[in-house]
């Protein structure tokens, strides 16, 4: 049986040895101000159980890692008709990208690249006013996490909408592209909110489990998702969830994983466990560089890679 307790503490303690940390994302404003000692980890497992080590209770800006929920709901909403609208290969590309978006007529790559997730939220925005698919957004992953006291962060999305310029930039030109089917500034209005979602390393990590449990919050649970929807969201986490860095994160980590600039990754060992990590520094490539570490670690010491082995 492994103990993941003792894993969780061993990690957390090697994590806290780490001088290099990464560069806290300074492009929006509001996340600069997040101090870059902070780490966390939670693992929560099909018997209801979370454990956890670090700062796992403290709330962290989740960014991008809205975008495997927001995906999932517009699946249910509009089902295999979402992948006229966006792809399904990965970018090879910085998440915000717009070089490719002219060569291919205004259809991102796939969903979890800026412009895909502005796609998306699009997808959530129709018959609805923003506030509304914000609301069904927050639902969902309150619901899933069992916690009605997950928020969006009014200062980040502020801070965001302020600073937003190459978002709007993909928004509009995918607008005259015929690709976005409302005012860019609405559909921007969604999209800035869900990013600025806080969550905890255990809320997240429970908010996970839908994918991990094809697409129940544990066995024998009421279903979130479809399983075909669970199975396609972790492949997609795991071809594009980390944009030029998914590569990489599949060699080392062996599991579907979607990261967020906030430093959290979202990390999914299907059949076995949801497992969040914060660590608010990023790498190169805008991943968090001590998540990704401590997955790496996690993935040797229980053989939970997808790939086999340990
Ligand atoms: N809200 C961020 C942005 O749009 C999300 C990017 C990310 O987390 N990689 O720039």
């Amino acid at each position: 049986m492994t103990d993941i307790p003792a894993i969780l503490e061993d990690i957390a303690a090697a994590m806290a040895q780490e001088t290099e940390r990464g560069r806290v994302a300074d492009y929006i404003p509001e996340l600069s101000k997040v101090d870059p000692s902070r780490f966390g980890i939670a693992v929560a497992t099909g018997d209801g159980r979370v454990v956890s080590a670090g700062d796992a209770a403290l709330p962290f800006s989740i960014q991008s890692v809205s975008k495997v929920f927001t995906l999932s709901l517009a699946l249910g909403r509009l089902g295999d008709a979402c992948w006229a609208r966006v792809g399904r290969e990965p970018s090879g590309d910085p998440f915000n990208s717009i070089v490719q978006l002219e060569a291919d007529d205004g259809i991102p790559r796939n969903p979890l690249i800026n412009a895909g997730a502005i796609v998306v939220s699009d997808i959530l925005l129709a018959e609805r006013t923003p506030e509304e698919a914000v609301s069904a957004i927050l639902g969902f992953v309150r619901q899933a996490a069992e916690d009605d006291g997950i928020d969006f962060d009014g200062a980040v999305a502020t801070s965001e909408s302020d600073t937003g310029y190459r978002n709007r930039a993909l928004a509009h030109f995918m607008r005259a592209a015929g690709n976005l089917h409302h005012d860019p500034e609405e559909t921007l209005a969604v999209y800035f909110r869900q990013c600025a979602i806080a969550m905890s390393c255990e809320q997240l990590a429970k908010a996970g489990r839908m994918f991990a449990f094809a697409g129940h919050t544990g066995p024998g649970s009421a279903e979130l998702i479809t399983p075909a929807r669970a199975r396609r969201v972790n492949s997609l986490m795991m071809t594009c969830g980390h944009y030029d860095g998914s590569g990489e994160f599949a060699f080392e980590v062996g599991l579907p994983g979607k990261s967020g600039v906030g430093g959290g990754i979202l990390a999914i060992a299907p059949g076995k466990a949801s497992i969040a990590v914060w660590s608010p520094g990023l790498n190169a490539v805008g991943n968090s560089r001590l998540g990704t570490m401590a997955l790496e670690l996690l993935a040797r010491k229980t053989g939970w890679s997808v790939f086999g082995g340990m």
